[in-house]
């Protein structure tokens, strides 16, 4: 795992010290002396991840955060802040300027890797994310960035801590920003994250006969919790536990005794990145349903046809099963656009892919396969049940005459079709397809508005 990180501090002894360290752990290291340097990488270069002093003339590492946080080209690049020890004001003020993490001076070998190496890893999650939604440029995402940082809704948040007293404080503590369900087993814990909506696990380090790192690995390898971010409540001078939570993939930690107001910022910044990530993976979700999608009638669109056909044909083949595939044709549809125009055209194909829809089985896969042709693959499917299907369909267009919404007038529409089954002369699914395409070429040919089957 390698990552480019920026260290930026007034002091060139301090740079220099972090920067032999990570040097040392292959990672690249650009350096800054000021905040306006700091800004000018992080706006032209690709950083990862960035060390920020605080105290530095001109501009402090809050004003620095603060800024990076709310230029959109840099919010997603995390901060980890160096903190002077005797300062705990400090962590809360970072906190709240965005910041994603801290060290403090002087630097521990292992934190300072551990921390680093957890931050790279979930960024490098949410690059992977961002990437593949900017792709798809439909998407908002300029939107979704911009969104970030707002808490409406409280968090709900799973507390795992075996002591009565300890619960209630935190309870109480977060009150302003979320809903917490105090649970005491390790065990039930497991269950209730992974059945209900949390989106926050916060785990006391001093569970009662049970290893709460245990606790931490199995959420983090569990499918269903694998995305729930954990927070770690240390007891003061649990360093070694702190560095292994870390390196397990727990998200952050806070040593006891509780600062109120670093506990609910740091829960907040989990909520925040949770629910930012969340919109990422759906809207990446979203992309890949816009690509399969065909947006006029919201069937499936040729690329998918052409994917998932391969898969089918291939499953009926190993299975021994048949496989059907109608391709269907509207009927002079040209003249239905040069009489009531494009727009009277398209809501006629809308309605004839709704019809459509009503008529196949959910197991079918309905796709428009361009202009107005539809395909439809039909697996467990023989030719005489292709072809009672299809004829349904014809009668289906045929029956009822379409409505246009603007003007109400009646237009009629028929089809034409054409099946074809799998079979030992049918090696591909391209011939699958090309089978029916000829079989509703000759049903054109015969006066249209007719089911022609391809011959077995
Ligand atoms: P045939 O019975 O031989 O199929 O005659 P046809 O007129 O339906 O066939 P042709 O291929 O000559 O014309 C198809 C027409 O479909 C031409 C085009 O304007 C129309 N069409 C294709 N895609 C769309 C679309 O997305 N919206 C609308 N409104 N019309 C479309
Ligand atoms: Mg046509
Ligand atoms: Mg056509």
């Amino acid at each position: 795992m390698t990552a480019r990180i920026l260290v930026v501090d007034d002091i060139p002894a301090n740079v220099k010290l972090l920067e032999a360290r990570l040097l040392a752990e292959y990672f690249d290291v650009l350096t800054a002396e000021d905040g306006f340097k700091a800004l000018e990488i992080c706006n032209n270069t690709q950083v990862d991840i960035v060390l920020l002093d605080i105290m530095m003339p001109g501009m402090d590492g809050f004003e620095v955060c603060e800024r990076l946080k709310s230029n959109p080209r840099t919010m997603h690049i995390p901060v980890v802040m160096v903190t002077a020890l005797d300062q705990p004001s400090d962590r809360v003020r970072g906190l709240k300027a965005g910041a994603d993490d801290f060290l403090t001076k002087p630097v521990n070998d292992l934190q300072l890797v551990s921390r680093v190496k957890s931050l790279v890893r979930l960024k490098t999650m949410s690059d992977e994310l961002r990437m593949r939604a900017e792709t798809a440029r439909a998407i908002g995402i300029e939107d979704l960035l911009r969104d970030e940082g707002r808490i409406e809704e409280p968090g709900q948040v799973l507390l795992v801590d075996p002591r009565a007293n300890s619960q209630e404080r935190i309870i109480k503590m977060l009150k302003p920003v979320a809903e917490v369900t105090a649970i005491s087993d390790a065990q039930a814990a497991i269950f209730e994250a992974a059945e209900q909506g949390f989106e926050l696990v916060i785990v006391s380090s001093s569970l009662d006969d049970y290893d709460p790192l245990r606790l931490c690995s199995q959420l983090r390898s569990l499918d269903r919790t694998r995305f729930l971010p954990v927070l770690l409540i240390a007891e003061q001078g649990g360093e070694d536990m702190i560095v292994r939570a870390l390196d397990l993939g727990v998200n952050d930690y806070i040593t006891r005794p509780l600062d109120p107001n670093e506990l609910v910022a740091r829960t907040l910044t989990q909520l925040k990145r949770k629910r930012y990530n969340d919109r990422l993976r759906s809207s990446v979700q979203h992309s890949i349903e816009l690509a399969v999608t065909d947006g006029l009638t919201g069937l499936h669109n040729r690329r998918y046809l052409d994917n998932h056909l391969k898969v089918l044909f291939n499953r009926a083949a190993t299975r021994g099963r048949s496989l059907s595939v109608c391709i269907t044709d509207i009927d002079r549809f040209k003249v239905v656009n040069d009489t009531y125009g494009h727009d009277a055209g398209d809501e006629i194909l809308k309605e004839f892919a709704a019809r459509l829809r009503a008529t196949v089985r959910g197991a079918d896969l309905a796709c428009r396969y361009g202009g107005e042709e539809f395909v439809v693959v039909m697996p467990d499917t023989t030719a005489e049940m292709a072809a009672n299907i299809a004829e349904r369909l014809r009668m289906s267009v045929e029956g009822k005459p379409f409505v246009l919404r603007s003007s109400g007038q009646e237009i009629n529409i028929t089809a034409s079709l054409g099946i074809s089954c799998n079979s030992p002369n049918v090696e591909t699914p391209e011939q699958l397809l090309k089978e029916a395409d000829n079989a509703l070429y000759d049903a054109k040919r015969a006066g249209r508005n007719r089911v022609v089957a391809a011959a077995a």
